[in-house]
């Protein structure tokens, strides 16, 4: 220890300290990014070790000269950025590693928009030795050896030559622009730091132009005062493989499967992340600007609309009434709060003594969201054993984080079920359920868990979801044509029709329902 202290207190050039950084970024975390590329060239054996070579030299040149750069300019400060990114460049490598995920924009995002009970649910002692390992120590080491600066004109030097270097390396291996094209997305995602770096300016831009204000609809009316109720499931990271009712081994569906007059339709979601696909939910159509929402322009027209959520991530929502679940049971004390059935209390008496004759409930539950889904559900759900209680339990068996999973399908099943029994027990309304899913989930096919790949390299189960709709006796008959697979934005144009909203942003093509006769 005293040898390492000595050492440590030693002087070095700054060539030597960015000479030192540089390698051991590369070799600490990168290492998934070289063995992408290993992994996806089909080169021969020497065309591929002459591009790995040359990478890991442009590599080198970039971290060098940004250390280099960042410590002359900044010193204490460059200490501090480079400590910090040896901390986050461990915990990224820690979650591509377990979790086989990328650090593209749609990661970003998803860290940026969940909470800390969600993500302590990643936490693990695992993660924390990883840390302290490969994050701490090198950032102590950023912090505490004594550099010396030198001269502006040495360090421009150093910089100029590196840079030159890179440049005719990357000259040299102009042919690979295409295959590094075709692969931008996973190599852009797994190069540390700047994986996170990029993609965090990129979302944050890109939050920037979201704060606009959403493209208000086309004035809508209600054509009829029919009491008619909307209840409106946004499931979470449920997928359609894991459900009894699209033909899943298991029995996850014991209930919704007696119920009369559903109707299952194969459906796949617009993206794999939770922003995304409740936005799809709740839009007219598929587009970048934020549009008027289903919830905020069904209120604007006239509708009682009211939200509950034990989610988040959901675009804004303009309404009178948005209830969380941490303040359902404060309303509802006796009621145990920490699974979503606490989202279906009292919605009878809600509906019953609405002042207005159009009601729409929108529940937006969190019932499948990993990586613990033990602790998704009630106890008594737990029909499939043994269950994976931890992350670590559930990389090692499979299995056990299926059991788990399902079990949450199972305590879905229980949800809808019971809020289909709730409407039909409703005297003279007119009422209906849709459950669609934000996305699917991954639960360890090909080592890929969890969900948010882009779409392009999704597995299927990441975008399968359930749509699955009941609606009462008499109420509205069911398009027989439609797509053999339908998309998120069904949900919009169906809704307005259920409510009996007529407005120019209807499009009969998107909805799974005949239009009624006047
Ligand atoms: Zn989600």
């Amino acid at each position: 220890m005293k040898q390492i202290l000595s050492v440590l207190k030693r002087p070095i050039s700054l060539f030597a300290f960015s000479c030192i950084v540089s390698f051991a970024t590369l070799l600490l975390y990168n290492i998934p990014f070289f063995s992408y590329v290993a992994d996806n060239h089909n080169d021969s054996f020497t065309g591929r070790l002459f591009l790995l070579v040359s990478i890991a030299v442009i590599m080198l040149v970039l971290n060098f000269v940004m250390t280099c750069v960042v410590m002359f300019l900044l010193r204490m400060v460059g200490r501090i950025v480079l400590a910090l990114l040896s901390l986050i460049n461990a915990t990224a490598v820690y979650f591509v590693f377990t979790y086989s995920v990328m650090i593209d924009a749609t990661t970003i995002e998803n860290v940026f928009n969940t909470r800390y009970s969600e993500a302590s649910g990643f936490f693990s002692w695992h993660l924390w030795l990883f840390i302290i390992v490969f994050g701490a120590l090198p950032a102590l080491f950023c912090l505490l050896q004594p550099v010396i600066f030198g001269k502006v004109r040495k360090m421009l030097i150093w910089c100029g030559s590196a840079l030159a270097i890179g440049l005719v390396i990357a000259i040299i291996n102009f042919n690979q622009t295409l295959w590094i094209s075709q692969h931008d997305t996973e190599l852009g995602g797994l190069l540390q730091p700047w994986s996170y770096l990029v993609n965090t300016c990129r979302i944050i831009s890109f939050q920037h132009d979201e704060q606009a204000e959403e493209i208000k609809l086309p004035d809508g009316k209600l054509m009829d005062n029919q009491k008619t109720v909307v209840v409106l499931v946004i499931g979470e990271s449920a997928r359609k493989a894991n459900f009894q009712l699209y033909g899943y081994g298991r029995d996850t569906n014991p209930l919704l499967s007696k119920q009369e007059g559903l109707k299952v339709y194969e459906a796949t979601s617009c993206a794999t992340y939770t922003t995304a696909g409740t936005k799809a939910i709740l839009e007219p159509k598929s587009s970048d600007e934020l549009y008027e929402l289903l919830p905020n322009y069904a209120f604007r027209t006239g509708v009682d609309v009211s939200w509950r959520t034990s989610n988040w991530g959901e675009p804004p929502i303009h309404i009178d009434e948005y209830l969380t679940d941490e303040q359902l049971s404060e309303q509802y004390p006796d009621e145990k709060s920490d699974n979503d059935g606490i989202l279906l209390k009292g919605i009878r008496e809600r509906i019953v003594s609405s002042p207005k004759n159009k009601v729409l409930i929108v529940l937006h539950t969190s019932t499948s969201h990993g990586p613990k889904y033990v602790d998704k559900y009630p106890k008594e759900f737990e029909v499939y054993q043994p269950v994976a209680r931890n992350v670590e339990e559930g990389e090692k068996h499979i299995d056990r984080l299926i059991n788990a999973y399902d079990n949450t399908i199972r305590y879905t099943d229980f949800l809808l079920d019971s809020i289909i029994n709730t409407l039909r027990g409703l005297e003279g309304w007119n009422s209906a359920m849709l459950f669609v899913s934000d996305h699917g989930e991954s639960l360890g096919e090909n080592k890929v868990f969890m969900h948010g790949l882009p779409m392009k390299l999704a597995p299927k189960v990441q975008y399968e979801i359930p749509f699955i709709v009941w609606t009462s006796k008499g109420f509205r008959d069911y398009k027989t044509e439609l797509p053999a697979v339908i998309e998120q934005h069904y949900v919009f144009h169906s809704v307005l029709n259920l409510l009996s909203i007529q407005s120019p942003a209807y499009n009969k093509d998107f909805d799974i329902f005949k239009t009624p006769q006047p």
